[in-house]
């Protein structure tokens, strides 16, 4: 815009070509209304209260300029032209409002528009799966799951849990792991189905009642060894606050369990973290009969069919005590 533009749209702004509700208020030298001829009256001087004088040179002004003492020589023509000017420029700025308003409006919907959900749950996706998936913390030879898991079960005291995969042992086996140990113990026949505990995996950095490790079989068995239990390198054991799974029979369960090896990762699950809860070994109830979870069915199923579940049909199932 340069300012040669300008006279020539002053000019067109005059009162004449536009209805009363668009005169813009920018009034220029070349604005000035009719003006009535009456002369000053007596007694005034050639001053400020001249109605030749009252227009002002910028258009901002002339309904602040003051006309005291000039009722008597103020024509109606020009009472009307003045209130008509105010109107108009009390229109125009309610219309510039009104313009900006819808202006800033139309822009919100612009960007906070459909767009934005997509993008914002990709986000929050890849964050869940960064945490989870990709920022275990390393702890002595382990890579502890990173994130915080679902709270497990409907009702009942809260004990928290945390994964840890040793690191030799890898992704290939190890990664997920924590994804599988959740999905078990979150089973509605697992141990939260009798809605007086519920579980939830927690980081490293949180504190928590015990640890689940998938423990390569050399390690595990020194592990176990570590608090008495001998595994020969064979069976998961468990120790005060330590579930730890044996990666061998994670990976193949055992020769003759006759059932799928997601059945055979749930028992192993169950029965340790059952030894966590408080539970001991129990017995098969007879041939064809479900096996109790915490039946040790790595040795053998006597007679029993794998079951992997301490619920049954909503139920608790369990086995006569042994030991
Ligand atoms: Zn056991």
């Amino acid at each position: 815009m340069t300012k040669t533009n300008s006279p020539p749209r002053a000019a067109t702004k005059q009162p004449t070509g536009f209805p009363e509700g668009f005169l813009p208020p920018l009034g220029t030298a070349a604005d000035p209304p009719p003006r009535p001829t009456t002369p000053p009256p007596p007694g005034s001087g050639a001053d400020s209260e001249s109605p030749v004088h009252t227009p002002p040179n910028t258009g901002s002004a002339d309904s602040e300029t003051p006309t005291t003492g000039s009722g008597a020589d103020e024509s109606i023509t020009t009472r009307t032209y003045r209130n008509r000017r105010r109107a108009a420029v009390l229109v125009f700025l309610v219309l510039a409002v009104i313009v900006l308003v819808l202006g800033q409006v139309m822009r919100d919907r612009k960007t906070a528009g459909p767009a934005l959900p997509p993008a914002a749950a990709v986000t929050k996706a890849s964050v869940r799966h960064t945490i989870n998936k990709v920022s275990p913390v390393a702890v002595g030879g382990f890579a502890v799951a990173g994130g915080h898991g679902p709270v497990l079960g409907s009702a009942g005291t809260l004990r928290r849990f945390k994964v840890a995969v040793e690191e030799r042992i890898g992704r290939a086996l190890g990664g997920d792991f924590a994804d599988e140990v959740e999905r078990v113990l979150g089973d509605p026949r697992s141990w939260t189905a009798g809605r007086d505990l519920r579980l939830q995996r927690v980081p490293a950095s949180a504190r928590a009642e015990f640890t689940v490790y998938l423990a390569s079989a050399g390690t595990s068995e020194k592990m176990c060894a570590g608090g008495g239990l001998r595994t020969e390198a064979f069976t998961s054991c468990r120790l005060p606050g330590r579930v730890i799974i044996n990666s061998a029979r994670w990976a193949a369960a055992v020769p003759g369990y006759d059932a799928p090896l997601a059945v055979y990762r749930a028992y192993a699950i169950n029965h340790e973290v059952g030894h966590q809860l408080g539970h001991g070994h129990e017995a098969c109830g007879g041939r064809g009969e479900p096996a109790p979870v915490m039946m040790q069915q790595t040795y053998g199923l006597k007679g029993c069919v794998a079951n992997a579940w301490p619920y049954l049909r909503g139920k608790r199932f369990a086995g006569n005590p042994i030991d």
